[in-house]
């Protein structure tokens, strides 16, 4: 019986010209770390596509899922290897087209890699078609919007054959795109922000602020449990942990009331991107979304930007909140997001902030307190806990203070875990 590979589709990396090769070689390494835990013999390029073989041959739905959550994959499919034996491709024509559930029109796509095949694609599809006809005589040949395809490609000695795909998350191969570091609190926005730029190719190292030792570590969990949600996709190795809390008292002393967050928020600006250059990334994102809360008006977002020098995008600047949640859900951060925690944000919160802040004010606050010696006091303690999930993810030398590995959240002590 032929074998079942799992067959990979990409589309942009073939756009990307001479980075092509390093691009193929970044999604091979990262699809190794996605199936870790399969029993897998190969995954090796060939001609434009990725081929993921198993040991028993029998690649399976549950490899293919795991597949289609790396980013760069566009597609992949489940595929039968045959010979260039007619009679054993047609075979698993008829088994792949009888696996393709309902259906009530089909048509053959076949295709070469090369000339070398004695047949002409069109005398395959006819081979083929004929063959499939005969065997689903109630279905009908259906040439522009078929239910089912069924692909059969010629590449390199073999025939490879499918007629399903499960759509991947597109994008490009982590790895790619360069390092970020991610504003990340337990809250709906950030890790899917984070998602959103590690699937455009980049390793991401989120940086979460918490309340401690004011507030309890919940948040801290919460943020493990997230990274750990995003595992699948392998876009983040570390994870960093301010604890803040005892720095939010001292500026909410310090500066007016209505300009608590923006302070709090440029001091957090200041410190990722001190861990930025520590780490060799080139840019900062958050989960700001445009008047979505306070802090996130053109005034405010302004006066907390001109604290850094880099870059700093903002993936769901454009987005509503219900489109963030349907993304939380289908990359798996939703469930975690909905356990509420106290974190730097919830702490010292004023009654009225201020929506549109006068950058004099802002200033003003801003030297009423010794914010160069808290920057890097806070730079001097963080901490940092470390994931195996992430090939690219390359961590610098010189850090030495580690924190804590928290397990899920399902062991949190008690009373701490998702109470609102
Ligand atoms: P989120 O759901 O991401 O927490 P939010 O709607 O609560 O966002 P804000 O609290 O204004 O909005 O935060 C805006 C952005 O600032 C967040 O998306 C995140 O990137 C960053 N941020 C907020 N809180 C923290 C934190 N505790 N640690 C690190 N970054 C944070
Ligand atoms: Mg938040």
């Amino acid at each position: 019986m032929a074998k079942r590979v799992c067959f990979v589709h990409y589309h942009e990396i073939g756009l990307k010209g001479k980075n092509r090769s390093s691009f193929e070689n970044q999604l091979v390494t990262n699809l190794h770390r996605a199936l870790h835990e399969w029993p897998v013999d190969a995954i090796k390029r060939i001609s434009g596509h990725i081929l993921v073989s198993t040991e028993d041959g029998e690649a399976t739905d549950e490899m293919a899922h795991a597949i289609s959550r790396v980013p760069g994959v566009a597609r992949v499919s489940l595929a039968y290897v045959c010979g260039l034996d007619q009679e054993e491709y047609c075979q698993a024509a008829v088994r792949a087209l009888g696996e393709a559930g309902d259906f009530e029109s089909f048509k053959v796509h076949a295709r070469r890699s090369s000339t070398g095949y004695e047949l002409h694609t069109l005398d395959i599809n006819r081979l083929v078609g004929g063959v499939l006809c005969k065997e689903f005589p109630t279905k009908k040949v259906e040439m522009h919007h078929p239910d089912v395809t069924v692909c059969v490609y010629v590449v390199q000695g073999n025939v490879y054959v499918y007629a399903d795909s499960m759509p991947g998350v597109g994008g490009l191969p982590v790895g790619t795109a360069g390092k970020v570091v991610t504003l990340l609190s337990s809250g709906f926005d950030s890790p899917v922000a984070t998602w959103m730029v590690g699937r455009r190719g980049a390793t991401c190292v989120p940086v979460h602020f918490s309340g401690r030792p004011m507030t309890a570590d919940t948040s801290e969990w919460l943020c493990q449990d997230i990274v750990r949600a995003l595992a699948p996709s392998g876009m983040v190795g570390r994870l960093y942990v301010i604890p803040f809390g005892q720095r939010q008292r001292e500026i909410s002393l310090a500066v007016p009331q209505s300009l608590r967050i923006i302070t709090y928020r440029r001091v957090m600006f200041s410190v990722a991107e001190r861990i930025a250059r520590i780490e060799g990334a080139k840019a900062l994102v958050t989960g700001e979304s445009l008047g979505q809360v306070a802090s996130q008006t053109l005034d405010n977002i302004a006066a907390v930007n001109e604290m850094v020098s880099m870059p700093v995008l903002r993936p769901l600047i454009g987005s509503d909140k219900q489109e963030i949640m349907r993304r939380a859900e289908e990359i798996g951060t939703y469930d975690i997001s909905c356990q509420t925690a106290d974190d730097c944000c919830t702490l010292f919160m004023p009654r009225r902030p201020e929506t549109h802040a006068r950058l004099d004010q802002v200033h003003e606050a801003w030297d009423s307190f010794d914010h160069n010696a808290m920057i890097d006091d806070l730079v001097d303690h963080l901490e940092y806990v470390d994931f195996d999930q992430c090939p690219s993810y390359r961590a610098p030398r010189s850090l030495k203070r580690r924190h804590r590995e928290l397990g899920p959240r399902d062991e949190f002590p008690e009373g701490q875990a998702g109470e609102q």
